[in-house]
This record gives C-alpha cells, structure tokens and sequence, in this order.
C-alpha cells in the first residue's frame, strides 16, 4: 500500500498535471483566424504576422512599447466620488468595477503617465478598451485633466491613446460632463503653447469622439480602427440611406478629412517622436542608436600587454 500510496499515484499525478498546456499560450486573430503564439504576438506589438490586424493593446503594454527601455512613472490621479448615482443594472456598479479591475489588474480606464520617448520628454495618457469598454467616467475626466495639467507644469507635448465605447451609463450625467471638462483642460494646453496629439485606436466611439478625440492639434489613427459617434446602423436607420463601404474606418475618416495620419502601431513611435520634437522645436530625432565601437581591435589591444606584463610582478619579488 505504501508504495502504491507514496510512489504510483504522485507520479500518475505529475504525468497527467504536466499535460495541462495553459489556454492563454496562443491567441486567435479575429480578422483571419490565425493562431498566433502569445510571445511571438507581444514581441509583434499586438499587431497579426498574417494579414497585419492591429488587436487591443492595454496602456500597460502600449506604454511598455513605446516609452525608451520601457521605463514610465505613472502619473496621480485625484480619485473621484465612488458610485454617486447608486446605479445598479444586472450587477451593482461597484460590483462592477470590482470585477473589471480583476480582470485587468488595472485601478481604471484610464492610465498617465510620463517619461521619454525617443529622448524626448512626455506626457501620455491611454484609455483601457477591456476595462467595461474604456467608458469615459469620472475617473477617466481625472486622469486625461491630471495628464494635461502635468504636461503644462512640466511643459511637455501630451499624448492620447483613445479606445471607447462612449460614455459611462453607470455615472449618467456625471460621465458626460466630462466631455467639457477635458475640453477645458486642451484650452490649458493650448493656452501653455504645448502639443496635444491624439492616437485614435479600435474603437474609438461616442462622447469621447465627441469631446478629447477629436480636440487634437494632430490625429493619427491605428489601421482600420473604427471611429464615430453613432454607430453604423443608428445612422442608418435615421437618415434612411445606406452607408459607404468602409465607412468610419480610420482610412475613410483619412480619405475624408477627418485624420491627420493612419500610421501602423510599429512606426507609431518614431513619427510620435519625430511630431513632438517638431512642434516643440526641438532638434530633429537621432534616428536610432550610435553603432557600438568596433570590438575585435579594441579588446585585443588591451589584452596582449596585459598577459606579457602579469608574469614579471610575478617574478621580481623571487629575485
Ligand atoms: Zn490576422
């Protein structure tokens, strides 16, 4: 029984364990349903090695990618009135909240925070679409005012990564005053001479088109991101007509005047960098690192005396 108990059953244990693989080890693009390996995706920005699908990227992971060496501060945000409206739908909303903040790990949906992109200094705010649809709440008011306010103080161009499903039903009125709240904060901005460039990601959509989104001096777009204020089919059925092929795409929106730019996630750095500088008048970016000295020639130099020199110390005290 002994050796049943202590020696058959641990190792049928580990050999069944061992062939749990984890689910999150690949991921399928919703475009052309590739399965994508999750490190080979991180490495790739979150953007499909198939057929070039810009997938959702958390401010976490974008601000990893896009700050030099990946270091960031993250910026304080003042914390607002916690469920004033005492909403409750299927779910009570801090209920809600709770439970959002599980799955992302993240406090909400919004993060800011600042340091260095290309040696040169920034501020930059980016909304969470997995956090109850990167709603714009009153924290998120917070976070994009307390952004702006740091790039004044600091006198640094502010950037905004946008993704939102429109305003927060959970804080009604509360959510939308937002709208001209953020609005006043760019006119701080403007005021100070300082940048506001905008990043329009997948989906970008209601009040928050309606308000910061579309307030930029600059709007650069992710690939095919959807950006409106209606949806589609609201539009629709309004004013009776259908709508164009491809319409509120970022390349439409380009077509038609209402972008700037539709720059792919991988060169989203370097222009960002190139944009900032411009615009603060700084000198333009070095583009890329200084190549390291040649190495064959300048380690062999010092080794060669080194050996020949180490047995005469050696030697002289013997003599
Ligand atoms: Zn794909």
């Amino acid at each position: 029984m002994n050796w049943i108990s202590n020696y058959v059953r641990p190792k049928i244990n580990s050999l069944f364990s061992r062939r749990e693989v984890p689910e999150n080890l690949w991921k399928k693009c919703p475009e052309c349903g590739t399965m994508l390996f999750h490190r080979e995706l991180s490495d790739n920005l979150n953007v499909c090695s198939n057929c070039d699908h810009h997938m959702q990227f958390t401010p976490r992971e974008r601000f990893t990618a896009l700050f030099d060496g990946g270091i960031f501060t993250e910026v304080k945000v003042p914390e607002p009135v916690a469920d004033p409206l005492h909403f409750r739908d299927q779910k009570r909303y801090p209920d809600r909240l709770k439970a959002a903040q599980k799955a992302t790990g993240e406090h909400e949906a919004m993060l800011v925070a600042e340091g260095e992109i290309g040696r040169t200094p920034v501020v930059a705010a980016a909304q969470d679409f997995s956090f109850i649809g990167g709603s714009m709440s009153m924290y998120v008011g917070n976070a994009f005012i307390a952004g702006a306010e740091r790039a004044v103080q600091m006198k640094r161009p502010y950037i905004v990564f946008s993704a939102a499903g429109g305003a927060r039903m959970q804080e009604g009125i509360l959510a939308l005053m937002q709208m001209p709240r953020t609005t006043v904060a760019i006119q701080m901005l403007k005021e100070a001479g300082l940048p506001y460039i905008v990043v329009l990601t997948h989906p970008t959509t209601g009040g928050v088109t309606a308000s910061y989104a579309m307030l930029g001096d600059i709007h650069i777009a992710e690939p095919n991101a959807l950006i409106g204020f209606a949806g589609t089919r609201v539009i629709e059925q309004t004013i009776r007509e259908q709508l164009p092929e491809g319409f509120q795409r970022a390349e439409y929106l380009l077509d038609h005047g209402m972008l700037d730019r539709v720059t792919h996630r991988k060169k989203l750095k370097e222009e960002l960098v190139s944009l900032c500088r411009m615009l603060m008048g700084m000198e333009p970016p070095v583009a890329g690192d200084l190549p390291a000295p040649p190495a064959e020639p300048a380690l062999a130099a010092p080794e060669a005396p080194a050996e020949e020199a180490a047995p005469t110390p050696k030697g002289e005290p013997k003599t």
